[in-house]
């Protein structure tokens, strides 16, 4: 994709306005195109507008950046899982889950990641770039295709890529996605997952989004984190924490805490206990997930019966916490990323 093709989608209505002003079109347009892209068309779908100025469009930029590869289905539960294909030829996965309380889904912000945690697929090429706003915006509208009637609801940033790695494009895709004129998804029904990248975390609480943050914590002290988390080499979890309690101060919203248990990592009784320790005090809700093994990596899932004393002592310790319910466990096969686990960060 060259540099200079425009991607409408993922302008702000203000430069939306300016770019058609080099077309020669009147600013009052950005409105209805704006409001057209964000429903999901394309230029040619766009009736109200003068043919001339949608093959200016089409010969300008991009409408919709993003296709669906392939779909596969849950027998189970009817989760979708996806492969985006994107203008260049990458692709990227996502996860359409359905929920009592609406459909969710699991968005990508990078090709890859850099991240490098041991547990994890997405990491294991590297990263091979950075999604832009309209190819994240264009996987909300590629589920809402499929979901025909119903629309997508709630957002997470927990697909492939480490959002905060890719700051500004993030940040424009949630001003985006929650605008009033285009698919007004409410800020909290949205939540961002992050490592811990310190300073995008405080950033990020400046924003005046109040989105809900996760941080895939992963082990309760520092040198279980680093055996498994390289970014626990640049930030201490105590420093990682101090800015998630600024998140919060600023925001007002309660902390996601993300544990994957891994078999004789970081999922007997004890870690229980220091992560309980660690917490104590703070306004968060911890999400239990089974590992998704990585054969690569040697690295196991634990047992109901492990979740379940770590549960235990969580909550003898009265640290609010639940299991991750698990969606759509025939069609995973070997994602290590975009997990079949249940995002109940929102209704837990
Ligand atoms: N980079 C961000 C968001 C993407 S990952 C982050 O680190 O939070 C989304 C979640 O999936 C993270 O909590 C991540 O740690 C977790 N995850 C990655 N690989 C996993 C695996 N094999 N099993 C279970 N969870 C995994």
């Amino acid at each position: 994709m060259t540099e200079n093709v425009i991607q409408w989608m993922g302008l702000y209505p203000e430069e939306m306005r300016e770019e058609l002003g080099k077309l020669g079109e009147k600013p009052f347009r950005a409105g209805q195109v704006f409001s057209w892209l964000h429903k999901g068309a394309r230029f040619s779908e766009m009736t109200n507008l003068s043919l001339s100025l949608r093959e200016k469009l089409s010969q300008s930029g991009v409408d919709q950046p993003v296709e669906i590869r392939q779909a596969r289905v849950s027998h189970l539960d009817g989760t979708k899982k996806f492969l985006f294909s994107l203008m260049d030829g990458n692709c990227v996965e996502g996860v359409l889950m359905r929920y009592r309380y609406g459909a969710t889904l699991c968005v990508s912000t990078q090709v890859g990641c850099r991240m490098g945690c041991r547990f994890c697929a997405s990491t294991l090429d590297g990263c091979v770039r950075n999604l832009t706003a309209a190819e994240m915006l264009g996987q909300v509208q590629c589920a809402n295709r499929e979901l025909k009637e119903e629309r997508v609801h709630n957002i997470v940033l927990m697909g492939s890529g480490e959002p905060f790695d890719n700051y500004d494009k993030v940040v424009r895709f949630l001003r985006l996605v929650s605008h009033p004129d285009g698919l007004n998804i409410g800020i909290r029904h949205i939540s961002v997952s992050t490592c811990g990248l310190v300073p995008q975390i405080r950033r990020f609480a400046g924003e005046g989004l109040g989105v809900t943050l996760s941080l895939s914590l992963h082990a309760p002290n520092d040198e279980i984190r680093k055996q498994i988390m390289p970014i626990a080499n640049r930030y201490t979890i105590s420093e990682t924490l101090d800015a998630c309690r600024y998140y919060l101060e600023k925001t007002g919203r309660r902390i996601v805490i993300e544990y994957a248990l891994i078999d004789r990592v970081n999922a007997d009784e004890q870690c229980a206990e220091e992560l309980a320790k660690l917490l104590r005090g703070m306004q968060c809700h911890v999400n239990l997930i089974p590992l998704n093994t990585v054969k690569e990596r040697a690295l196991f899932g634990v047992t109901e019966d492990q979740v379940r004393r770590f549960l235990d002592v969580l909550e003898k310790r009265h640290i609010s916490a639940t299991r991750r319910r698990e969606m759509g466990d025939d069609i995973e096969g070997a994602c290590g990323q975009l997990r079949k686990k249940i995002m109940r960060e929102e209704n837990p």
